[in-house]
């Protein structure tokens, strides 16, 4: 959840934790601290409430010299975001400082023993715990910090990604992660720590994706060393990092989610190159193609995910279920994991989630692992967690997502879901060749369809002021479009804070037509494949109570313009690809009443990019 930057090396820390801070700012950000060793052995700690920039300020006339530290910017979970409570946090005898990423479960047992013991806490945080429990270990065993760390972390029960530094020993830097993601940057003379490789990539493309329950540490003029907890060697694995400065710069646009909307064609072609190939009329999955047998004799799929990838799962299984014949549920992962569901060992789990580090679904995994099914992850980011944890997979290529509401990899998503069901549909036979081809060949077209909607997006702007004074949205879909609904109401409340419910069309009757005066805006995706007729009565309910129609309709719609107070067209696709059309408006939407509302749409409240707790 939240941002951790290390570094050390020859060069002044100060400037490359603050800009790496700004980095992972995306991630989490209530409040924001560094530490850092000058050159004559003192260690100073500044933190603030609030955002980066604070710190920045609050640095400003400070002494900031050092070739060493370790900085934070904070996603609370425990205690709330105030200064005190904000990371580094410092041991017993102010000489090591510690920032941590994740839960401590049983820091209350922990900090009890530790207070009984003399040592003193200063902030609510379960990271405390660690460092005081690295300080109590090393003072009881006279031990040095290097063998203090497993031994603590062997005591402790959560989920941390953690940096440490050290007064009294310079020249070493330390790093472990169980449950949150870490990685080790390897410069000339140099290392960094970035909970993701957005702090590391304009310094060097050397990076160790640190497993689960490792240690790093590192020593100024030494190689990089890694140990299990049982202080047992790993060589690391040493990765190119493929990502690059550019890709996660904003490239003209005023956020990342303009920019990331904006990128959809692109993301798409990529997420689909090599895998779809139009003259064979044929989908090519390695993931599937590897793994034939369990996909043909799997007696279900179930898909497990969180938020916007919970939506695309919807869509994966109309899909999958129609083209592929395979029935598929869908489960909230944190719904799943702790309800003793049936899995069986000829299930197929399939996890979706951007960052691959989501907690929920790793869990959702773990449990599915147990009962001898097959994993199978859906994720953006290379090398992260799920990938590692699953059997097979693919991944959706959409790039390096920053903005907190997901776009670019929602629809990266939707299209990996759909090569799915086509590679599956091919491998049962499911469906006849003609169908394939003509799918196939549309699925080519989707990205160029997506630049032609991009070209109105002047008209959706010139509609969000009108809707400044609302306080609720309905969204409403049928069939394919209901779980566009539900992600296009998901998008607005992100983003505008304004309240928003999707609700399969139908499903109105049944309670939110309550809701209908002449204030409500409705957003009614009505395009022309699905159950148009049905739909258009749907509309002629909200229309005889006042309500405001905002519909999304295919080129060359004529019923539901007339009867819908404003409309936007998307062109024409197949029934099954229309989410991948319907959806931009509304990203577009919820994008620009966000704006007008002046809200921070990269950042919005209470919310973080990769949610790697529970
Ligand atoms: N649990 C820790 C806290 O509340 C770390 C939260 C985070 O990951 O930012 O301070």
């Amino acid at each position: 959840m939240c941002g951790i930057v290390g570094y050390m090396g020859p060069k002044e820390a100060a400037p490359i934790l603050i800009k790496g801070l700004h980095r992972l700012e995306y991630r989490g950000y209530d409040s924001a601290g560094i530490a850092l060793i000058n050159g004559n052995g003192k260690l100073s700690i500044y933190k603030t409430k609030g955002k980066v920039a604070n710190l920045e300020k609050l640095l400003s006339d400070k002494d900031v010299s050092g070739c060493v530290g370790i900085a934070h910017t904070r996603w609370a979970t425990h205690g709330e975001p105030n200064e005190a409570n904000a990371h580094p946090h410092l041991s017993e005898h102010n000489n090591i400082a510690l920032i941590h990423n994740g839960i401590i479960e049983n820091y209350k047992a922990l900090k009890e023993e530790l207070v009984s013991k003399g040592y003193h806490f200063y902030s609510d945080t379960d990271t405390e715990v660690i460092v005081q429990l690295i300080q109590y270990i090393m003072d009881t065993h006279k031990i040095s910090l290097t063998e203090a760390v497993p031994q603590a972390l062997a005591n402790v029960i959560g989920a941390y990604a953690i940096a440490i530094i050290d007064k009294d020993n310079p020249d070493v830097m330390i790093a472990a992660r169980k449950g949150s993601p870490l990685i080790v940057g390897i410069g000339k003379d140099e290392f960094f720590i970035g909970s993701d490789a957005t702090p590391i990539v304009e310094y060097t493309d050397k990076v160790v994706y640190l497993e689960e329950g490792q240690i790093a540490l590192m020593e100024r003029g030494k190689e990089l060393q890694v140990t299990d907890l049982n202080k047992i060697n790993i060589s690391p694995v040493v990765k190119k990092l493929e990502i690059s400065l550019e890709e996660i710069e904003k490239g003209g646009f005023a956020d990342f989610m303009l920019k990331e909307i904006y990128e959809q064609p692109q993301t798409l072609r990529n997420s689909m190159s090599g895998r779809l190939h139009p003259d064979l009329g044929e989908v090519r999955l390695s993931g599937i193609i590897d793994n034939k047998e369990k996909f043909l004799n799997a007696r279900r799929i179930i898909i497990c995910a969180c938020g916007t990838s919970w939506h695309a799962a919807l869509i994966g299984k109309y899909m999958i279920e129609e083209i592929a014949r395979i029935p598929v549920e869908v489960e909230y992962s944190s719904e799943f994991r702790y309800r003793n569901p049936v899995i069986y060992d000829d299930d197929i789990v399939i996890a979706i989630s951007q960052s691959g580090e989501t907690a929920d679904t790793l869990a959702a995994l773990k449990l599915a692992r147990t009962k001898g099914a097959f994993l199978f992850g859906i994720c953006n980011v290379v090398g992260s967690s799920i990938p590692r944890e699953t059997d097979s997979g693919c991944y959706t290529h959409a790039g390096p997502e920053i903005g907190v509401a997901s776009t670019k990899a929602f629809t990266a998503q939707v299209s990996t879901l759909a090569l799915l069901a086509l590679s599956l549909a091919k491998e049962k036979g499911t469906i006849d060749d003609a169908t394939r081809l003509r799918l196939v060949a549309e699925l080519q077209r989707i990205p160029d369809k997506i630049e032609k909607i991009l070209k109105h997006d002047r008209n959706i702007s010139m509609l969000a002021p009108i809707f400044t004074y609302a306080r609720n949205f309905i969204y409403l879909g049928r069939g394919y479009n209901y779980p566009v609904a539900l992600e296009g109401a998901l998008k607005l409340k992100e983003i505008s804070y304004i309240h928003a419910e999707g609700y399969p069309a139908a499903e109105m009757k049944h309670g939110p037509i309550a809701l209908i005066d002449e204030e409500l805006p409705v957003v009614v995706i009505a395009t022309r494949k699905g159950k148009y007729d049905k739909i258009v009565s749907n509309i002629q309910e909200i229309k005889s109570r006042k309500g405001k129609i905002i519909s999304i309709v295919t080129e060359g719609d004529v019923d539901v313009r007339k009867i819908s107070d404003w409309s936007f067209e998307i062109p024409d696709t197949e029934e099954c690809f229309v989410p991948l059309l319907s959806t931009i408006p509304l990203q577009l939407l919820a994008y620009h009443i966000a704006v007008v509302k002046g809200r921070n749409v990269d950042q919005p409240r209470n919310l973080a990019k990769s949610v790697t707790v529970e």
